[in-house]
């Protein structure tokens, strides 16, 4: 915690990117994670039917569980259904549940389809430094309520074939989130994800990413670690998983640089608390 600025206001990072496989939830989990063991207080929404993020936080998400699906649907109050994640204090998680694969049906009946959860979070009173909110592989109604009620938007990419490709669709809808729902809406955050330095493709693929977004890439990337991948089959991340590993340290520099970055504080790659 010391040293790693809190926001003023609770800042909203929706993390999205159409294809499935980049690293979206593992980001989001292991970002919130990181944030929390910084000090701040993180919410993690899960929106993906799947449940992975749920999962991986072992956050208990069978079937009877209150869940994002009654928020979004039943118009529950988010409160009910937020659980704390255990060994991470700080750290909390609205679960989605297998029905949620229903909603993005559902909600097309429904008044107000759009902004659901951008009025579940706006009642939501606990207070909170981020809401991290992980989104299903896919542009439809589910990350639209994300996007209306975010601020900021987080992609991961992962550093291969093709790594591009489908993000004009995604920054599209942004754009139009943007113009119609959210005028605060925008992309904040470039994260490279499963970067394996030793292959020309990634830094190929790295290097083309820079040059497309520029400043919005994080200088932090993620690297390819097998202790990453494997924290979710026991209900952790890898910041209480592998706590030293190189994944669990990419995750928290990577949160250190958001962090500073939300408080206007540019961040110098040269003060990286990862050792070599
Ligand atoms: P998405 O949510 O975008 O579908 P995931 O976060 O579920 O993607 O990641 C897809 C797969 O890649 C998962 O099996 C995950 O464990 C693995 N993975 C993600 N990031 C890494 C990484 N940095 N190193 C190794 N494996 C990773
Ligand atoms: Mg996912």
């Amino acid at each position: 915690g010391e040293g790693m600025p809190r926001p003023e206001q609770t800042r909203i990072v929706v993390v999205a990117n159409q294809k499935g496989g980049v690293g979206k939830t593992t980001t989001t989990v292991n970002l919130a994670a990181s944030l929390a063991l910084h000090g701040a207080r993180v919410l993690v929404v899960d929106l993906d039917p799947q449940g992975n993020a749920s999962t991986a936080l072992g956050i208990d998400h069978h079937a009877d569980v209150p869940s994002i699906y009654d928020v979004l649907v039943e118009s529950r109050p988010l409160s009910e259904v937020v659980q704390p994640v255990v060994d991470v204090e700080g750290l909390f998680c609205a679960p989605a549940t297998i029905d949620l694969a229903g909603a993005e049906i559902e909600l097309v009946s429904l008044v107000a389809r759009e902004s659901r959860l951008e009025r579940a979070i706006q009642s939501y009173e606990q207070p909170l430094d981020y809401i991290l909110i992980d989104c299903p592989p896919s542009l439809g109604l589910l990350t639209v309520n994300a996007l209306v009620a975010g601020q900021e938007v987080l992609i991961p990419i992962q550093c291969e074939y093709y790594a591009l490709e489908g993000l004009g669709q995604l920054l599209r809808n942004v754009d139009l989130v943007r113009g119609h729902l959210n005028p605060t809406l925008h992309v904040s955050t470039i994260l490279l994800t499963m970067y394996d330095g030793r292959t020309r493709l990634a830094s190929q693929v790295a290097e083309e990413v820079r040059s497309h977004f520029g400043e919005e890439v994080l200088r932090t990337s993620i690297p390819r670690s097998v202790r990453i991948s494997e924290a979710p089959s026991y209900g952790q991340t890898v910041l209480t998983y592998d706590p030293g590993s190189s994944g669990a340290l990419s995750y928290l520099e990577a949160a250190r640089e958001i962090a500073l970055r939300g408080v206007g504080i540019s961040y110098d790659a040269t003060q990286a608390h990862i050792g070599a």
